[in-house]
């Protein structure tokens, strides 16, 4: 498909010597797969008995009369297991490991999200597992700590460094050195030395395949426009990967934290902030300073708090096939509380960025015209995060209620 994984002048492969063999052997493992039919049936199949795929396409009827432009459909990766896309890639690298006859995963963590799937997937298909995870997120995350203990994943508290998903990457990356005979490490988005951009991408891609079909069926037409959140870009790969060849306008959208012109936010493509740079084994844009040091990045959405960004992403930006927006933290809860009271939809904090950015352009837009949002993920399991967003008097004190019971006993 392309040199040794590069997309334009990013991507590539810079990893240390002694993995060198063992990425030589995942590729070839991705290269057979992906020229192998029976593997994509088994993996469609597999997410059809395990993950409610195909996902539904709701015409969001409320919302589309509510700004009187585009109709608007929703594509619902909400109702996979474990609550989000990031099933369909840790599942089909779960099928993977099988082919290379290895035993056990290790994967890193931030929000704890990749973490829980990948614990899922390895309980289903009888791997050990071991999750790194910075310290500060541990006790950010702590419910999906609990979930993925109990699903027999071991949890390796990271106290290195800033404590966070960057050191936990880095100790990820440990393991898999001393380990690698035996360990695949499940890379959680379409980011990370070749093969993962692209594979990642193309296991996701079963999004927009199926979204592509469904849209088509439901009205008759391709639509103008598809939206997707942007973390590593790995949903939004997928729901595009539906649609570059058509004549589709391609929309990411990034995390606009406290605004753009604020350094609280994570915004790498669609603000200048970013800057191009090798880190974590591959070249893209990197939110840092000029030292090459990793800036702090903030989001209300913990999935899209993320330095770096899909290579893929990064030359679609450069060759203008996508367009990339940014959406604020205010922007965000004022959609998400519109799409709940208008739809009974409850995106996940990071797919209402979509929404935002869906909803600034649908009333510009006509009723012949359809655009498509990728409602990536849940936000009922994300009540913690999305109450303490809303600022709900009632959480709180339910919340220090509970303190004072433990405290009591
Ligand atoms: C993790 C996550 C994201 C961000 O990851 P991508 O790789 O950019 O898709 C987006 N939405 C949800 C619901 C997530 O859990």
């Amino acid at each position: 498909m392309t040199d040794r994984g590069y997309f334009g002048e990013f991507g590539g492969s810079f990893i240390p010597e002694i993995l060198v063999a063992t990425f030589e052997e995942l590729v070839q493992a991705y290269e057979d797969a992906r020229s192998d039919p029976s593997f994509w049936s088994q993996f469609v199949s597999l997410m059809g008995s395990y993950s409610c795929r195909p996902t539904p396409l709701t015409y969001a009827e409320n919302l589309t009369k509510h700004f009187g432009g585009a109709r608007i459909f929703v594509k619902r990766e909400d109702l996979n297991h474990t609550g989000a896309h990031k099933v369909n890639n840790v599942m089909g690298q779960g099928l993977l490991v099988q082919r290379m006859g290895k035993g056990r995963v290790i994967a890193e963590t931030g929000a704890g999200q990749h973490g829980v799937a990948t614990a899922t997937m390895a309980a289903k298909f009888g791997f050990s597992c071991t999750v790194y995870m910075g310290e500060v997120d541990v006790e950010r995350q702590r419910p999906n700590v609990f979930w993925m203990e109990r699903l027999g994943a071991e949890v390796v508290t990271v106290k290195e460094g800033t404590r966070i998903l960057k050191d936990a990457i880095n100790e990820a990356f440990r393991d898999w050195v001393t380990n690698m005979d035996d360990t695949h490490y499940v890379l959680g988005t379409a980011c990370g030395p070749h093969p993962f951009p692209e594979m990642v991408s193309w296991l996701q891609s079963i999004i927009g395949q199926e979204a592509r079909v469904q849209v088509l069926e439901a009205s008759g037409r391709l639509p103008t426009r598809v939206y997707a959140c942007v973390g590593g870009g790995s949903n939004a790969m997928g729901l595009f990967g539906g649609f570059f060849d058509d004549d589709v306008e391609l929309v990411g959208v990034e995390a606009g934290g406290r605004g753009l012109d604020s350094s609280a936010h994570a915004s790498r493509l669609a603000s200048a902030d970013a800057t191009r740079g090798v880190a974590q084994g591959y070249k893209t844009f990197f939110l840092q300073d000029r030292d090459g040091q990793m800036r702090e990045t903030h989001s209300v959405a913990a999935g899209l708090d993320y330095v770096g960004v899909s290579p893929i992403l990064a030359n679609l930006r450069e060759t203008g096939r996508v367009r990339f927006e940014a959406a604020t933290d205010a922007e965000v809860v004022e959609a998400l509380a519109l799409t709940m009271r208008k739809e009974g939809l409850i995106p996940a904090l990071e797919s209402a960025h979509a929404f935002v950015q869906a909803f600034k352009e649908a009333p510009e837009l006509s009723s012949d015209d359809v655009i498509l949002i990728n409602q990536s993920g849940r936000g009922d399991k994300d009540i913690f995060t999305i109450a303490d967003a809303f600022d709900d008097p009632g959480w709180k004190a339910f919340i220090c209620e509970k303190a004072r019971h433990y405290d009591a006993r």
